[in-house]
């Protein structure tokens, strides 16, 4: 079988040990090597462009349904529980814990959930929740197993590498959150994140209510692509009697944007972390569709 591998970055270093593998058992196989960000970006057009008949993607988990043979090798990592122990005096205050990680390390969130509730903890683990597969698993674009109950803990623990995925999750609920970093190290609480991205979405809405021209990004990525909010929010924007397009680009390249210099806001309906992580890329406000709203709520008619 003709077969097209694809890794996201971190795992590339192993993609001809993947490859030769698959070849002594009788494939045909070739390795993509464009950029990829989750299993919201799989490259199905390579895919087809070669005349493959089966993509494998490594990494993630499923993402969406599409309409191609595809199989996800989601990619697991056994994260040192060392700091666990050291975790505790920190929530001392807090009697029932709500309990999230990445899909890397859901298959440790059971361990972790027995190891607190030993020190009286009550751990609750939310269901999984829209794009999410496993209990407790938030993605970038995905923190419904975190959000849903903000009413019901005292407080979050996120276990698992980096501040990307905590940071989504930290923006979506209201109680203190607890990071536990066992790579690095460390463990901290990751509140005073919330005010400082309310600043800075505040800070762009405010930088928006002077534009007169917006470029809406539409992404072409499978599991990005959103064209029917772009048209919505095209529309809602030439309702106020001003200027929009739909910039359409499947690998968002800032460089680009920033060459746009008749569009004075831009709209983003790709990734929704694009419109957090990256708004220092462009030098025109870069806003979520939410954002756009309330921009357009404050504008004057
Ligand atoms: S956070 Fe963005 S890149 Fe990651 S899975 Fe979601 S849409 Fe894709």
């Amino acid at each position: 079988m003709r077969i097209l591998l694809q890794f996201p970055e971190g795992l590339k270093q192993k993609a001809l040990e993947h490859a030769k593998k698959l070849e002594q058992e009788g494939h045909e196989v070739f390795i993509s090597a464009s950029p990829t960000f989750g299993a919201c970006d799989l490259a199905i057009d390579e895919a087809k462009n070669i005349g493959a008949e089966k993509l494998i993607h490594f990494g993630h988990a499923e993402f969406h349904s599409v309409d191609f043979n595809v199989e996800y090798i989601p990619y697991t990592i056994d994260a040192p529980m060392n700091l666990l122990p050291e975790s505790l005096d920190r929530i001392k205050d807090f009697k029932k814990i709500g309990l999230i990680t990445t899909i890397q390390h859901s298959h440790q969130l059971e361990d972790v959930k027995r190891f607190y509730q030993e020190y009286g903890k009550e751990v609750i683990v939310g269901k999984p929740f829209g794009f999410a597969k496993k209990n407790g698993q938030i993605l970038g674009c995905d923190v419904g197993s975190a959000a849903r109950l903000d009413k019901e803990v005292d407080a979050f623990v996120y276990f698992g590498g980096g501040l990307f995925h905590p940071l989504g999750a930290l923006l979506q609920t209201t109680k203190p959150f607890l990071v536990v970093e066992p790579f690095q190290g460390s463990i901290e609480f990751i509140d005073k994140y919330r005010d400082i991205y309310r600043k800075r979405s505040n800070g762009k809405i405010a930088a928006a209510l002077s534009a007169k021209n917006f470029g809406i990004i539409v992404s072409t990525k499978n599991g990005q692509y959103n064209m029917n909010l772009g048209k919505i929010l095209k529309a809602k924007i030439e309702k106020k009697g001003l200027k929009a397009a739909i910039l359409v680009s499947n690998l968002i390249d800032f460089e680009s944007l920033n060459n746009m210099l008749e569009f004075d806001a831009f709209v983003n309906t790709a990734c929704p972390r694009i419109a957090i992580d990256d708004i220092d890329r462009t030098r025109k406000p870069l806003l979520s569709a939410n954002e756009l709203i309330t921009a357009l709520d404050m504008m004057r008619s």
